[in-house]
Protein backbone atom coordinates (compact mmCIF):
# COMPACT_ATOMS: atom_id res chain seq x y z
CA UNK A 1 0.00 0.00 0.00
CA UNK A 2 1.33 3.44 -0.66
CA UNK A 3 2.23 5.22 2.31
CA UNK A 4 0.77 8.66 1.30
CA UNK A 5 -2.59 7.83 -0.09
CA UNK A 6 -5.76 6.55 0.41
CA UNK A 7 -6.59 3.11 -0.52
CA UNK A 8 -9.47 2.87 -2.51
CA UNK A 9 -9.53 -0.95 -3.33
CA UNK A 10 -7.45 -4.38 -4.22
CA UNK A 11 -7.60 -5.47 -7.98
CA UNK A 12 -6.92 -9.21 -8.02
CA UNK A 13 -6.95 -9.70 -11.37
CA UNK A 14 -5.28 -8.59 -14.52
CA UNK A 15 -5.37 -4.38 -15.36
CA UNK A 16 -5.58 -3.76 -18.71
CA UNK A 17 -5.26 -0.45 -19.79
CA UNK A 18 -6.28 0.14 -23.52
CA UNK A 19 -4.58 3.66 -24.53
CA UNK A 20 -1.85 5.55 -23.23
CA UNK A 21 -2.66 9.07 -24.24
CA UNK A 22 -3.44 12.20 -22.19
CA UNK A 23 -5.92 9.97 -20.10
CA UNK A 24 -3.83 6.89 -20.07
CA UNK A 25 -0.55 8.42 -18.86
CA UNK A 26 -2.29 10.82 -16.27
CA UNK A 27 -3.95 7.83 -14.86
CA UNK A 28 -1.46 5.76 -14.36
CA UNK A 29 0.44 7.24 -10.75
CA UNK A 30 -3.15 7.72 -9.88
CA UNK A 31 -3.68 3.27 -9.91
CA UNK A 32 -0.31 3.20 -8.54
CA UNK A 33 -1.23 5.66 -5.85
CA UNK A 34 -4.47 4.18 -4.68
CA UNK A 35 -4.95 0.89 -5.59
CA UNK A 36 -3.01 -2.32 -4.65
CA UNK A 37 -2.58 -5.09 -7.79
CA UNK A 38 -0.26 -7.45 -8.92
CA UNK A 39 2.28 -5.51 -11.11
CA UNK A 40 3.09 -9.07 -13.33
CA UNK A 41 -0.81 -8.31 -13.92
CA UNK A 42 -0.54 -4.61 -15.53
CA UNK A 43 -0.51 -4.32 -19.56
CA UNK A 44 -1.04 -1.67 -21.17
CA UNK A 45 -2.43 -1.49 -24.92
CA UNK A 46 -0.52 1.46 -27.05
CA UNK A 47 -0.06 1.02 -30.73
CA UNK A 48 2.06 3.62 -31.48
CA UNK A 49 4.83 2.58 -29.07
CA UNK A 50 5.78 6.10 -28.42
CA UNK A 51 6.02 5.62 -24.66
CA UNK A 52 7.57 1.83 -25.11
CA UNK A 53 10.57 2.98 -22.84
CA UNK A 54 8.58 4.67 -20.27
CA UNK A 55 6.65 1.32 -19.76
CA UNK A 56 9.42 -0.92 -19.96
CA UNK A 57 11.21 1.17 -16.88
CA UNK A 58 8.27 0.70 -14.71
CA UNK A 59 8.21 -3.14 -15.79
CA UNK A 60 4.58 -2.82 -17.17
CA UNK A 61 3.88 -5.48 -20.12
CA UNK A 62 2.87 -3.16 -23.15
CA UNK A 63 1.06 -4.72 -26.00
CA UNK A 64 1.95 -2.62 -29.18
CA UNK A 65 -0.85 -3.33 -31.49
CA UNK A 66 -4.17 -1.41 -32.34
CA UNK A 67 -7.40 -3.51 -31.48
CA UNK A 68 -9.55 -3.85 -34.39
CA UNK A 69 -13.21 -5.17 -34.70
CA UNK A 70 -11.44 -8.01 -35.76
CA UNK A 71 -8.50 -8.91 -33.24
CA UNK A 72 -9.97 -6.90 -30.08
CA UNK A 73 -11.93 -10.38 -28.73
CA UNK A 74 -8.13 -12.22 -29.66
CA UNK A 75 -6.02 -9.89 -27.58
CA UNK A 76 -8.11 -9.14 -24.80
CA UNK A 77 -10.04 -12.24 -24.04
CA UNK A 78 -6.57 -13.87 -22.40
CA UNK A 79 -5.98 -11.01 -20.45
CA UNK A 80 -9.76 -10.39 -19.04
CA UNK A 81 -11.22 -12.21 -16.19
CA UNK A 82 -12.90 -11.99 -13.04
CA UNK A 83 -11.24 -9.74 -10.33
CA UNK A 84 -9.39 -8.19 -13.43
CA UNK A 85 -10.53 -4.72 -14.76
CA UNK A 86 -10.58 -3.43 -18.45
CA UNK A 87 -9.73 0.53 -18.24
CA UNK A 88 -11.07 1.85 -21.26
CA UNK A 89 -9.39 4.92 -22.49
CA UNK A 90 -8.37 4.99 -26.40
CA UNK A 91 -9.59 6.45 -29.18
CA UNK A 92 -10.92 4.15 -31.83
CA UNK A 93 -12.13 1.79 -29.87
CA UNK A 94 -15.75 0.59 -29.61
CA UNK A 95 -16.69 1.24 -25.73
CA UNK A 96 -19.80 -1.44 -26.81
CA UNK A 97 -17.85 -3.92 -28.08
CA UNK A 98 -14.89 -3.92 -25.81
CA UNK A 99 -17.58 -3.66 -22.47
CA UNK A 100 -19.55 -6.58 -23.40
CA UNK A 101 -16.16 -8.53 -23.89
CA UNK A 102 -15.14 -7.63 -20.28
CA UNK A 103 -18.25 -8.55 -19.01
CA UNK A 104 -18.34 -11.77 -19.97
CA UNK A 105 -15.04 -12.75 -19.02
CA UNK A 106 -16.13 -11.16 -15.98
CA UNK A 107 -13.78 -8.28 -15.22
CA UNK A 108 -14.87 -4.75 -14.54
CA UNK A 109 -15.10 -2.17 -16.79
CA UNK A 110 -14.38 1.39 -17.18
CA UNK A 111 -14.59 4.05 -19.95
CA UNK A 112 -14.61 7.65 -20.36
CA UNK A 113 -17.11 8.08 -23.62
CA UNK A 114 -19.12 5.66 -25.88
CA UNK A 115 -16.40 5.51 -28.00
CA UNK A 116 -16.98 4.40 -31.64
CA UNK A 117 -14.60 1.43 -33.98
CA UNK A 118 -12.51 4.00 -36.19
CA UNK A 119 -13.88 5.75 -38.85
CA UNK A 120 -17.53 6.34 -37.31
CA UNK A 121 -17.69 9.96 -36.94
CA UNK A 122 -16.19 10.80 -39.85
CA UNK A 123 -18.78 8.72 -42.12
CA UNK A 124 -20.82 11.28 -43.49
CA UNK A 125 -21.95 8.94 -45.91
CA UNK A 126 -24.30 8.21 -42.90
CA UNK A 127 -27.05 10.39 -41.88
CA UNK A 128 -26.74 12.65 -39.78
CA UNK A 129 -28.75 10.90 -36.71
CA UNK A 130 -26.45 7.84 -37.23
CA UNK A 131 -23.45 9.96 -36.02
CA UNK A 132 -25.33 11.42 -33.03
CA UNK A 133 -24.19 10.57 -29.38
CA UNK A 134 -27.70 9.91 -29.11
CA UNK A 135 -27.55 6.72 -31.35
CA UNK A 136 -24.21 5.95 -29.44
CA UNK A 137 -26.08 6.16 -25.79
CA UNK A 138 -28.77 4.65 -26.88
CA UNK A 139 -26.88 1.13 -27.89
CA UNK A 140 -25.48 1.17 -24.65
CA UNK A 141 -28.60 1.69 -22.84
CA UNK A 142 -30.34 -1.37 -24.93
CA UNK A 143 -27.41 -3.78 -23.32
CA UNK A 144 -27.42 -2.62 -20.20
CA UNK A 145 -31.74 -3.27 -20.93
CA UNK A 146 -31.11 -7.02 -22.57
CA UNK A 147 -28.24 -7.99 -20.03
CA UNK A 148 -29.05 -6.17 -16.89
CA UNK A 149 -26.84 -6.99 -13.48
CA UNK A 150 -23.75 -8.93 -13.98
CA UNK A 151 -19.92 -7.24 -13.54
CA UNK A 152 -20.00 -3.50 -13.23
CA UNK A 153 -19.21 -1.48 -16.03
CA UNK A 154 -19.12 2.26 -15.65
CA UNK A 155 -19.90 3.78 -18.44
CA UNK A 156 -18.59 7.35 -19.53
CA UNK A 157 -17.10 8.57 -16.09
CA UNK A 158 -14.46 11.40 -17.27
CA UNK A 159 -14.82 14.93 -16.35
CA UNK A 160 -17.23 15.52 -18.85
CA UNK A 161 -19.50 13.26 -19.04
CA UNK A 162 -18.62 12.22 -15.70
CA UNK A 163 -17.34 14.24 -12.58
CA UNK A 164 -20.38 17.05 -14.28
CA UNK A 165 -23.21 14.53 -12.93
CA UNK A 166 -21.89 14.14 -9.53
CA UNK A 167 -21.14 18.00 -9.18
CA UNK A 168 -24.58 18.68 -10.53
CA UNK A 169 -26.16 16.60 -7.80
CA UNK A 170 -23.74 18.74 -4.97
CA UNK A 171 -25.26 21.64 -6.53
CA UNK A 172 -28.58 21.06 -6.24
CA UNK A 173 -28.47 20.54 -2.69
CA UNK A 174 -26.74 23.55 -2.34
CA UNK A 175 -29.29 25.65 -4.66
CA UNK A 176 -31.83 24.35 -1.95
CA UNK A 177 -29.90 25.21 0.66
CA UNK A 178 -29.69 28.69 -0.59
CA UNK A 179 -33.52 29.13 -1.81
CA UNK A 180 -34.01 28.28 2.40
CA UNK A 181 -35.20 24.73 1.52
CA UNK A 182 -32.42 22.83 3.25
CA UNK A 183 -33.00 19.15 2.38
CA UNK A 184 -33.47 16.59 5.44
CA UNK A 185 -31.85 13.96 3.36
CA UNK A 186 -30.50 13.20 -0.14
CA UNK A 187 -32.75 12.17 -2.63
CA UNK A 188 -32.53 8.64 -2.61
CA UNK A 189 -33.77 7.38 -5.92
CA UNK A 190 -33.45 9.27 -9.75
CA UNK A 191 -37.15 10.40 -9.51
CA UNK A 192 -36.38 11.55 -6.27
CA UNK A 193 -33.77 13.99 -7.61
CA UNK A 194 -35.74 15.10 -10.49
CA UNK A 195 -38.70 15.91 -8.96
CA UNK A 196 -36.02 18.20 -6.76
CA UNK A 197 -35.03 20.12 -10.14
CA UNK A 198 -37.87 20.50 -10.89
CA UNK A 199 -39.05 22.08 -7.85
CA UNK A 200 -36.27 24.58 -7.37
CA UNK A 201 -37.44 25.85 -11.07
CA UNK A 202 -34.20 25.10 -12.60
CA UNK A 203 -34.61 24.94 -16.20
CA UNK A 204 -31.73 23.88 -17.53
CA UNK A 205 -27.69 23.15 -17.17
CA UNK A 206 -24.99 24.12 -19.52
CA UNK A 207 -21.81 22.13 -18.89
CA UNK A 208 -19.67 25.63 -18.84
CA UNK A 209 -16.07 25.36 -19.16
CA UNK A 210 -13.07 27.68 -19.59
CA UNK A 211 -10.05 26.70 -20.32
CA UNK A 212 -7.44 29.35 -20.19
CA UNK A 213 -4.23 27.04 -20.16
CA UNK A 214 -1.49 28.73 -22.07
CA UNK A 215 2.06 27.79 -23.61
CA UNK A 216 5.31 29.64 -23.38
CA UNK A 217 5.71 29.09 -26.79
CA UNK A 218 2.98 30.55 -29.77
CA UNK A 219 1.03 27.88 -31.93
CA UNK A 220 2.93 26.69 -34.44
CA UNK A 221 0.55 27.52 -38.42
CA UNK A 222 -0.32 24.30 -38.93
CA UNK A 223 -0.36 22.53 -35.61
CA UNK A 224 -3.81 21.73 -33.98
CA UNK A 225 -2.80 22.38 -30.13
CA UNK A 226 -5.40 21.13 -27.57
CA UNK A 227 -4.97 20.35 -23.91
CA UNK A 228 -6.46 16.78 -24.21
CA UNK A 229 -7.10 14.51 -27.02
CA UNK A 230 -6.95 15.78 -30.07
CA UNK A 231 -8.58 13.00 -32.32
CA UNK A 232 -11.35 13.34 -29.77
CA UNK A 233 -12.26 16.98 -29.68
CA UNK A 234 -12.32 16.96 -33.55
CA UNK A 235 -14.71 13.85 -33.68
CA UNK A 236 -17.06 15.52 -31.26
CA UNK A 237 -16.98 18.90 -33.10
CA UNK A 238 -17.62 17.52 -36.40
CA UNK A 239 -20.92 15.98 -34.98
CA UNK A 240 -23.90 17.23 -35.40
CA UNK A 241 -24.23 19.94 -32.34
CA UNK A 242 -26.91 18.01 -29.87
CA UNK A 243 -28.25 19.07 -26.57
CA UNK A 244 -31.40 17.76 -24.16
CA UNK A 245 -34.67 19.64 -24.74
CA UNK A 246 -36.37 21.06 -21.94
CA UNK A 247 -39.89 21.67 -21.36
CA UNK A 248 -39.75 25.17 -20.69
CA UNK A 249 -38.26 25.51 -24.47
CA UNK A 250 -41.15 27.51 -26.49
CA UNK A 251 -39.18 27.92 -30.17
CA UNK A 252 -37.48 25.40 -31.79
CA UNK A 253 -34.34 25.57 -33.63
CA UNK A 254 -35.23 25.60 -37.28
CA UNK A 255 -33.64 22.37 -38.91
CA UNK A 256 -33.75 20.66 -35.66
CA UNK A 257 -34.74 17.17 -35.26
CA UNK A 258 -35.87 14.97 -32.61
CA UNK A 259 -35.63 10.98 -32.38
CA UNK A 260 -38.18 8.71 -33.45
CA UNK A 261 -37.04 6.05 -30.72
CA UNK A 262 -35.36 5.62 -27.74
CA UNK A 263 -35.29 8.10 -24.65
CA UNK A 264 -36.67 10.82 -26.47
CA UNK A 265 -34.40 13.57 -24.50
CA UNK A 266 -32.13 15.12 -27.00
CA UNK A 267 -32.40 16.79 -30.01
CA UNK A 268 -29.55 17.46 -33.09
CA UNK A 269 -29.32 20.50 -34.55
CA UNK A 270 -28.09 21.09 -38.35
CA UNK A 271 -25.43 22.52 -37.73
CA UNK A 272 -21.87 20.00 -36.47
CA UNK A 273 -20.85 21.62 -32.86
CA UNK A 274 -18.11 23.59 -34.06
CA UNK A 275 -19.97 25.88 -36.01
CA UNK A 276 -22.56 26.13 -32.93
CA UNK A 277 -22.08 28.34 -30.12
CA UNK A 278 -23.85 29.49 -26.98
CA UNK A 279 -23.70 32.22 -24.65
CA UNK A 280 -22.55 31.13 -21.41
CA UNK A 281 -21.02 32.01 -18.00
CA UNK A 282 -17.97 30.99 -15.88
CA UNK A 283 -16.26 32.23 -13.15
CA UNK A 284 -13.14 32.95 -15.02
CA UNK A 285 -13.94 34.76 -17.92
CA UNK A 286 -18.14 35.88 -17.02
CA UNK A 287 -20.07 35.86 -20.01
CA UNK A 288 -18.68 33.80 -23.08
CA UNK A 289 -18.96 31.78 -26.06
CA UNK A 290 -19.19 28.35 -25.79
CA UNK A 291 -19.02 25.57 -28.40
CA UNK A 292 -22.01 23.41 -28.24
CA UNK A 293 -19.84 20.15 -29.07
CA UNK A 294 -22.22 17.25 -28.58
CA UNK A 295 -21.51 15.38 -25.13
CA UNK A 296 -22.54 11.98 -23.92
CA UNK A 297 -23.93 13.94 -20.53
CA UNK A 298 -26.22 16.45 -21.97
CA UNK A 299 -28.54 13.85 -22.67
CA UNK A 300 -28.01 11.12 -19.82
CA UNK A 301 -28.33 14.69 -17.75
CA UNK A 302 -32.08 15.03 -19.30
CA UNK A 303 -33.04 12.06 -19.53
CA UNK A 304 -32.06 11.79 -15.97
CA UNK A 305 -33.57 14.66 -14.90
CA UNK A 306 -37.22 13.86 -16.58
CA UNK A 307 -40.34 13.70 -14.83
CA UNK A 308 -43.09 11.68 -16.47
CA UNK A 309 -43.64 10.42 -19.90
CA UNK A 310 -40.31 10.43 -21.79
CA UNK A 311 -42.53 11.44 -24.79
CA UNK A 312 -45.04 14.26 -23.19
CA UNK A 313 -43.06 15.08 -20.11
CA UNK A 314 -44.01 17.03 -17.65
CA UNK A 315 -40.74 17.97 -16.91
CA UNK A 316 -37.10 17.85 -18.14
CA UNK A 317 -34.30 20.52 -17.81
CA UNK A 318 -32.16 21.62 -21.11
CA UNK A 319 -28.55 20.68 -20.82
CA UNK A 320 -25.48 21.07 -23.16
CA UNK A 321 -21.81 21.50 -23.34
CA UNK A 322 -20.87 25.06 -23.60
CA UNK A 323 -17.00 24.92 -23.95
CA UNK A 324 -14.29 27.13 -24.26
CA UNK A 325 -11.14 25.62 -25.09
CA UNK A 326 -7.66 26.72 -24.76
CA UNK A 327 -7.31 29.42 -26.73
CA UNK A 328 -5.01 27.64 -28.89
CA UNK A 329 -7.43 25.33 -29.63
CA UNK A 330 -9.98 27.72 -30.49
CA UNK A 331 -7.03 29.10 -32.78
CA UNK A 332 -6.72 25.64 -34.61
CA UNK A 333 -10.61 24.81 -34.66
CA UNK A 334 -9.88 28.49 -36.67
CA UNK A 335 -7.35 26.94 -39.07
CA UNK A 336 -9.40 23.56 -39.71
CA UNK A 337 -12.49 25.69 -40.69
CA UNK A 338 -10.49 28.12 -42.63
CA UNK A 339 -8.50 25.75 -44.94
CA UNK A 340 -10.89 22.84 -45.50
CA UNK A 341 -8.80 20.11 -43.49
CA UNK A 342 -7.63 18.80 -40.30
CA UNK A 343 -3.90 19.80 -39.62
CA UNK A 344 -1.33 17.29 -40.00
CA UNK A 345 0.81 18.01 -36.88
CA UNK A 346 -1.13 17.61 -33.24
CA UNK A 347 -0.19 18.46 -30.35
CA UNK A 348 -1.60 18.15 -26.49
CA UNK A 349 0.40 20.19 -24.58
CA UNK A 350 2.39 18.93 -20.84
CA UNK A 351 2.54 20.35 -17.85
CA UNK A 352 5.75 21.62 -18.12
CA UNK A 353 5.08 23.39 -21.68
CA UNK A 354 1.86 25.03 -19.85
CA UNK A 355 2.84 28.62 -18.35
CA UNK A 356 -0.32 29.43 -16.49
CA UNK A 357 -4.06 28.97 -16.81
CA UNK A 358 -6.87 26.98 -15.32
CA UNK A 359 -9.51 24.74 -16.26
CA UNK A 360 -13.11 25.84 -14.81
CA UNK A 361 -15.26 22.70 -15.23
CA UNK A 362 -18.67 23.06 -14.19
CA UNK A 363 -22.47 23.15 -14.26
CA UNK A 364 -24.48 26.24 -14.53
CA UNK A 365 -28.11 26.04 -13.29
CA UNK A 366 -30.27 28.61 -14.26
CA UNK A 367 -33.40 29.84 -14.79
CA UNK A 368 -34.48 29.25 -10.95
CA UNK A 369 -35.08 31.97 -8.11
CA UNK A 370 -31.40 32.87 -8.19
CA UNK A 371 -31.02 33.12 -11.80
CA UNK A 372 -28.00 31.36 -12.19
CA UNK A 373 -25.57 29.03 -10.24
CA UNK A 374 -22.37 27.73 -11.48
CA UNK A 375 -20.38 25.12 -9.18
CA UNK A 376 -17.38 23.56 -10.39
CA UNK A 377 -13.52 22.75 -10.28
CA UNK A 378 -11.50 25.87 -10.83
CA UNK A 379 -7.91 23.85 -10.88
CA UNK A 380 -4.77 25.61 -12.16
CA UNK A 381 -1.44 24.05 -13.99
CA UNK A 382 -0.11 24.85 -11.07
CA UNK A 383 -1.69 22.98 -8.72
CA UNK A 384 -2.47 20.00 -10.98
CA UNK A 385 1.67 19.96 -11.23
CA UNK A 386 1.38 19.86 -7.39
CA UNK A 387 -0.95 16.84 -7.13
CA UNK A 388 -0.06 14.52 -9.78
CA UNK A 389 2.44 14.21 -12.61
CA UNK A 390 2.35 13.76 -16.63
CA UNK A 391 -0.56 15.40 -16.79
CA UNK A 392 -1.96 19.09 -16.83
CA UNK A 393 -5.34 20.86 -15.07
CA UNK A 394 -7.68 19.27 -17.82
CA UNK A 395 -5.75 15.70 -17.61
CA UNK A 396 -6.48 15.52 -13.77
CA UNK A 397 -10.35 16.44 -14.19
CA UNK A 398 -10.62 13.65 -16.23
CA UNK A 399 -8.43 11.17 -14.64
CA UNK A 400 -9.55 11.78 -10.90
CA UNK A 401 -12.55 11.14 -11.89
CA UNK A 402 -11.44 7.45 -13.49
CA UNK A 403 -9.61 6.67 -10.49
CA UNK A 404 -12.96 7.63 -8.72
CA UNK A 405 -15.55 5.47 -11.03
CA UNK A 406 -13.14 2.44 -10.54
CA UNK A 407 -13.06 2.73 -6.64
CA UNK A 408 -16.61 2.77 -7.01
CA UNK A 409 -16.50 -0.20 -9.56
CA UNK A 410 -14.58 -2.34 -6.51
CA UNK A 411 -16.71 -1.57 -3.90
CA UNK A 412 -19.91 -2.21 -6.38
CA UNK A 413 -18.71 -5.21 -8.42
CA UNK A 414 -22.04 -6.67 -9.72
CA UNK A 415 -24.02 -2.57 -10.30
CA UNK A 416 -24.20 -4.04 -14.16
CA UNK A 417 -23.88 -1.14 -16.89
CA UNK A 418 -24.14 2.45 -15.15
CA UNK A 419 -23.53 5.84 -16.66
CA UNK A 420 -22.24 8.33 -13.25
CA UNK A 421 -25.61 10.02 -13.09
CA UNK A 422 -26.46 6.27 -11.43
CA UNK A 423 -23.46 6.03 -9.26
CA UNK A 424 -22.87 7.52 -5.68
CA UNK A 425 -22.04 11.22 -6.00
CA UNK A 426 -21.07 11.66 -2.73
CA UNK A 427 -18.55 8.58 -2.55
CA UNK A 428 -16.92 9.27 -6.10
CA UNK A 429 -16.47 13.18 -5.04
CA UNK A 430 -15.05 11.87 -1.95
CA UNK A 431 -12.15 10.54 -4.29
CA UNK A 432 -11.80 12.42 -5.99
CA UNK A 433 -12.13 16.11 -4.56
CA UNK A 434 -8.07 15.98 -3.32
CA UNK A 435 -7.47 16.27 -6.99
CA UNK A 436 -10.12 19.43 -7.67
CA UNK A 437 -8.60 21.71 -6.95
CA UNK A 438 -11.25 24.46 -5.66
CA UNK A 439 -14.87 24.11 -5.98
CA UNK A 440 -16.71 26.88 -6.02
CA UNK A 441 -20.07 28.42 -6.19
CA UNK A 442 -20.68 31.06 -8.08
CA UNK A 443 -24.16 32.93 -8.11
CA UNK A 444 -24.58 35.39 -11.12
CA UNK A 445 -26.79 37.60 -12.40
CA UNK A 446 -26.05 37.64 -15.88
CA UNK A 447 -28.52 35.96 -18.68
CA UNK A 448 -27.96 35.35 -22.11
CA UNK A 449 -29.67 38.71 -22.82
CA UNK A 450 -27.51 40.68 -20.74
CA UNK A 451 -24.55 41.10 -22.92
CA UNK A 452 -26.12 41.29 -26.49
CA UNK A 453 -24.39 43.57 -29.30
CA UNK A 454 -27.29 46.38 -30.00
CA UNK A 455 -25.34 46.96 -33.65
CA UNK A 456 -26.54 42.87 -34.41
CA UNK A 457 -30.22 41.99 -35.47
CA UNK A 458 -31.19 39.37 -33.25
CA UNK A 459 -34.43 38.00 -32.55
CA UNK A 460 -34.92 37.99 -28.70
CA UNK A 461 -37.05 36.66 -26.66
CA UNK A 462 -36.79 39.12 -23.66
CA UNK A 463 -39.80 37.04 -21.80
CA UNK A 464 -37.93 34.24 -20.91
CA UNK A 465 -33.78 35.36 -21.03
CA UNK A 466 -33.43 31.27 -19.89
CA UNK A 467 -35.06 30.47 -24.09
CA UNK A 468 -32.74 28.52 -25.76
CA UNK A 469 -33.11 30.87 -29.19
CA UNK A 470 -31.45 33.74 -26.46
CA UNK A 471 -28.47 30.73 -26.20
CA UNK A 472 -27.54 29.86 -29.27
CA UNK A 473 -25.75 32.47 -30.51
CA UNK A 474 -25.97 33.31 -34.31
P1 LIG B 1 -5.12 10.70 -26.93
O1 LIG B 1 -5.40 11.07 -28.32
O2 LIG B 1 -4.12 11.48 -26.14
O3 LIG B 1 -4.65 9.18 -26.88
C1 LIG B 1 -5.37 8.16 -27.50
C2 LIG B 1 -4.69 6.84 -27.23
O4 LIG B 1 -5.43 5.81 -27.88
C3 LIG B 1 -3.27 6.77 -27.74
O5 LIG B 1 -2.47 6.09 -26.81
C4 LIG B 1 -3.42 5.94 -29.00
O6 LIG B 1 -2.24 5.27 -29.38
C5 LIG B 1 -4.50 4.98 -28.56
N1 LIG B 1 -5.16 4.30 -29.66
C6 LIG B 1 -5.52 4.82 -30.88
N2 LIG B 1 -6.11 3.87 -31.64
C7 LIG B 1 -6.11 2.74 -30.89
C8 LIG B 1 -6.57 1.42 -31.13
N3 LIG B 1 -7.16 1.09 -32.29
N4 LIG B 1 -6.38 0.49 -30.15
C9 LIG B 1 -5.80 0.82 -28.97
N5 LIG B 1 -5.36 2.06 -28.69
C10 LIG B 1 -5.52 3.01 -29.64
O7 LIG B 1 -6.51 10.65 -26.18
P2 LIG B 1 -6.84 11.00 -24.65
O8 LIG B 1 -6.84 12.47 -24.45
O9 LIG B 1 -5.99 10.15 -23.78
O10 LIG B 1 -8.35 10.53 -24.61
C11 LIG B 1 -8.67 9.15 -24.57
C12 LIG B 1 -10.18 8.96 -24.61
O11 LIG B 1 -10.76 9.62 -23.49
C13 LIG B 1 -10.86 9.57 -25.85
O12 LIG B 1 -11.91 8.72 -26.23
C14 LIG B 1 -11.42 10.88 -25.35
O13 LIG B 1 -12.54 11.31 -26.08
C15 LIG B 1 -11.78 10.50 -23.93
N6 LIG B 1 -11.81 11.67 -23.04
C16 LIG B 1 -12.89 11.82 -22.24
C17 LIG B 1 -12.95 12.90 -21.38
C18 LIG B 1 -14.10 13.09 -20.45
O14 LIG B 1 -14.08 14.05 -19.69
N7 LIG B 1 -15.12 12.23 -20.40
C19 LIG B 1 -11.93 13.84 -21.37
C20 LIG B 1 -10.80 13.63 -22.19
C21 LIG B 1 -10.76 12.53 -23.01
Amino acid sequence: MHPHYPHHGHIDGDIVIIGFGSVGRGLLPLIERHFTYDLKRLHVIEPSGEHASFLAQRGIHHLQVALTPDNYRAVLAPLLGPGGFCVHVSVDTASLALMRLARECGALYIDTVVEPWAGFYFDFTQPASARTNYALREAVRAEARTRPGGPTAVNCCGANPGLVSWLLKEALLRLAADLGRPQAAVPAQRADWASLMRRLGVKGVHIAERDTQSAAEARPLGTFVNTWSVDGFLAEAFQPAELGWGTHERWFPPGAQRHAEGCRAAIYLDTPGLLTKAHTWTPAGGPQYGFLVTHHEAIAIADYYTVGDAVQPEYRPTCHYAYHPCDAAVLSLHETLGSGRVQERTKILGEHEILWGADDLGVLLYGHARNALWYGSRLTIAQARELAPYQNATGLQVTSAVLAGMAWALANPRAGIVETDEMDHEFCLRVQRPYLGSIEAHYTAWTPIATRWAQFQEEIDDADPWQFKNVLAT
